[in-house]
């Protein structure tokens, strides 16, 4: 096994046998240095080292798993400081390809390879404990033929019974827009596919889905071929895998997302670098995973928030597999019914293709959207129960169920209420270690007892039974969430089958499915929701859709508050009406507003996604802001805000000194976040921006700089502030 083009030293061993070896650089999951150098010792480990390869080595007084991304006869550091490597795990390497996307990502986002590729492989891979016993596995595999449907059933997660010949729609059975659609991202069959970015852009029900599931399968034609299909939400991904699966009863599936158990997670992941998965369905993590013969890939609702990861590397799943796709050479469908204003304006410029679904391809109909207008006086947060919706909903409802149709409430906050407060002296349930409020839960583990519950730190508390700060016993609820909703529907309409559906009561993944289920299968009449039931479902017999109180999700600081209300609007819209076929039953959305006039109303009424995204590509450009510029955000976090906004402050005085600083680069000043303290930790943010993307990273390459020069990994010296750079931030 020991090739002989890679020049090994050799040394006399103890026990006289010559050893060979070689250096290798590891990248670890630390902030601190790019890579680590390892002695390769080729008689111990058996085998020479190649790049991509995931090894488990010696690091502090422990062991670590890291990858391996150079090879070396030579080393800077001396032999004898050098510790070897331990052992490499029974897999394939990550391919050169998958190792460069990274290396971009961490580049792209200011960390290091490791801390970006090592969260990208699952849990199950990094115990090199059980690395024999896998391998055993492995090779106790290979000795018996092949079977097909064990591996299928290792890689498939929950697939139901595969129904012969494939279901679902079928090449011949696509309407006239939807040939016309699958033609064109084909392509002329004659020259070999290359990099296309296209935007599918199709009204909720249009069967975009439809029309990607063909393409896929046109494109995995050669036998080794694989595509990735990227969702937004774990919840969505049962209902699409069993559509994927009963599409391509053939193929082998792997379904990628944070909510499979450890091994299923890890397996799929296993059976997508071995090449044997062919299409792998999943959710964010899922962009990074090494897919050795990648052919094509499918972002489904690319608009959506969730493709950016919020916590350690803040990479965007959808811009990485744009990247990815040009690197590889291959097209990229990016799908929604309302496009993010990037895409979109890039789609209008010419830089992505466009194909355009506008009927829907089941009904022949839109739903009709309704706006209720609410009092300007009512408070924000109502709080009586007797008004937690409107007459007009409380109507619609009514009569919905009367025609034995469900219908969606939708609400923006999990809970039963926001706040608990205190009537004689104001009391407000505060977080003591956040500076937000505790919100009121009725929690299953304390069997129904109410509890305060912190949406930030995670802290629970029990309820007091008086105030906390005057002994009054009467306390009162401000606002209202899902909880309180579901009640007070229930007590409305005691006869109907009532379902709450949020973070909360979909926890697990096969709780999800369950509720889920109830909505498909009919037996749910009204089902009370947050934004998790407004994506991507392909529901058969909704007939209303309410949005309560739709302005709260209008006023913050967010400039992108009105697009995101707007894709919410519109998705949820799209769940009404799916199958019906005239206009008597469209299917209808009552949306609660105080400011019918404002643009994000209006263009909802006339299902005008290209107007509405108009409008405010005008309001962006006027105001350069993103897409018009770019962004980049430090945060900066200790124990005093006074601590963090001083860091930056500094940070911004020394790089504006440097006398190689990029023209055209805004630093703003450091301001304490919106939510200053969370879990006792206190957050400053400063913004970074400019209208040439090249610019703005070299500004950031020296940001970085400065910040390691005066740090140990992510964390200042002496004044103990933690630090991170944010790319492309989708809130400022
Ligand atoms: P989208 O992804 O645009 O929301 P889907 O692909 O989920 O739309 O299609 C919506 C519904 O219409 C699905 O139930 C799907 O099976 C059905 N459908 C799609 N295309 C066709 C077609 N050509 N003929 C009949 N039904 C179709
Ligand atoms: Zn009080
Ligand atoms: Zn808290």
């Amino acid at each position: 096994m020991i090739s002989t083009d890679l020049s090994t030293e050799h040394q006399q061993s103890d026990t006289g046998t010559a050893s060979q070896y070689c250096y290798v650089q590891v990248v670890l999951d630390k902030p601190l240095v790019q890579g680590f150098d390892y002695i390769w010792d080729v008689n111990e480990l058996g085998c020479t080292p190649t790049a991509g390869q995931l090894v488990e080595v010696p690091f502090g007084r422990t062991n670590t798993v890291g990858i391996v991304i150079k090879v070396s006869n030579h080393s800077d550091y001396e032999h004898s400081k050098l510790k070897k490597v331990s052992q490499q795990a029974p897999l394939p390497p990550l391919d050169s390809k998958t190792l460069g996307m990274l290396n971009f990502a961490s580049q792209y986002y200011f960390s290091t390879l490791g801390e970006i590729a090592l969260p990208s492989i699952p849990a199950y891979w990094k115990k090199p404990k059980k690395w024999q016993t896998l391998a055993e596995k492995a090779i106790g595999n290979e000795l018996k033929p092949p079977k097909k449907t064990s591996k299928k059933k290792a890689a498939i997660e929950q697939k139901p019974h595969m129904p012969e010949p494939p279901s679902g729609v079928q090449k011949d059975q696509l309407n006239a827009e939807q040939t016309k659609a699958l033609n064109r991202l084909m392509g002329d069959a004659n020259t070999d596919l290359g990099y296309r970015a296209i935007l599918l852009q199709g009204k909720t029900g249009s069967g975009k889905t439809a029309v990607y599931l063909n393409w896929i399968k046109e494109v995995l034609q050669s036998d080794d071929a694989q595509a990735l299909i990227l969702v937004p939400e774990i919840n969505l991904t049962p209902q699409l895998e069993k559509r994927v699966a009963e599409f391509f009863p053939e193929k082998s599936i792997a379904v990628m997302h944070s909510g499979l158990s450890e091994k299923r997670r890890g397996i799929a992941w296993q059976e997508t670098i071995l090449g044997k998965a062919q299409i792998i369905l999943g959710t964010r993590l899922a962009a990074l995973a090494a897919i050795p013969n990648l052919k094509a890939i499918v972002v489904d609702e690319e608009h959506d928030a969730s493709y950016k990861q919020q916590e350690g590397t803040r990479y965007s799943a959808r811009d990485l597999c744009v990247w990815r796709a040009h690197q590889l050479s291959i097209p990229i469908v990016l799908a929604s019914a309302t496009p993010s204003l990037e895409t979109w304006l890039a789609a209008e410029d010419g830089r992505y293709e466009r194909l355009r679904l506008d009927t829907r391809a089941m009904s022949t109909t839109m739903p009709k959207v309704k706006l209720v207008r609410l009092p300007k006086t009512a408070a924000p947060s109502r709080q009586g129960e007797a008004d937690l919706i409107s007459t007009e909903v409380r109507d619609a409802i009514a009569r919905n169920l009367l025609q034995k149709k469900q219908s969606l409430v939708l609400i923006n906050r999990r809970g039963y209420a926001p706040i608990l407060s205190c009537s004689a002296c104001g009391w407000l349930s505060g977080c003591s270690k956040c500076s937000s409020y505790m919100v009121i839960h009725k929690s299953r583990i304390l069997g129904k007892k109410a509890v305060l519950n912190c949406h930030h730190c995670g802290l629970i508390k029990e309820v007091p039974p008086f105030c906390p700060e005057c002994g009054n016993a009467e306390l009162s609820t401000i606002g209202q969430g899902t909880q309180k909703m579901e009640d007070y529907i229930q007590a409305q309409w005691p006869d109907a089958k009532v379902l709450r559906i949020d973070a909360d009561s979909s926890k697990k993944s096969a709780h999800a499915e369950g509720l889920f289920e109830q909505i498909h299968d009919g037996t749910a009449d009204i089902i009370v929701g947050t934004q998790m039931i407004a994506k991507g479902h392909d529901y058969q017999n909704i007939g209303l859709v309410t949005v309560i109180d739709a302005d709260s999700r209008l006023f913050s600081q967010d400039y992108r508050a009105a697009e995101r209300l707007f894709a919410q609007l519109v998705q949820v819209a799209g769940r009404a009406g799916r199958a019906s076929q005239d206009q008597e039953d469209a299917g209808e959305i009552c949306i609660e507003t105080r400011y019918p006039d404002l643009p994000v109303f209006r263009h909802v009424l006339g299902h005008d996604v290209d107007g509405f995204l108009g409008h405010i590509a005008a309001e962006r450009k006027d105001a350069l802001l993103p897409p018009y510029s770019y962004q980049a955000l430090i945060h900066a976090e200790a124990k005093n805000i006074s601590t963090a906004i001083q860091f930056l402050t500094d940070i911004k005085k020394i790089v504006r000194n440097e006398p190689d600083f990029p023209g055209g680069v805004r630093i703003y000043d450091p301001v304490p976040k919106t939510i200053v303290r969370v879990s006792s930790m206190e957050r400053a943010q400063l913004v970074i921006e400019s209208d040439s993307r090249k610019n703005l990273q070299q500004a950031l390459t020296q940001v970085d700089q400065v910040m390691r020069g005066l740090s140990q990994g992510r964390i200042s010296h002496g004044s103990r502030v933690r630090w991170l750079i944010e790319r492309d931030p989708l809130l400022i």
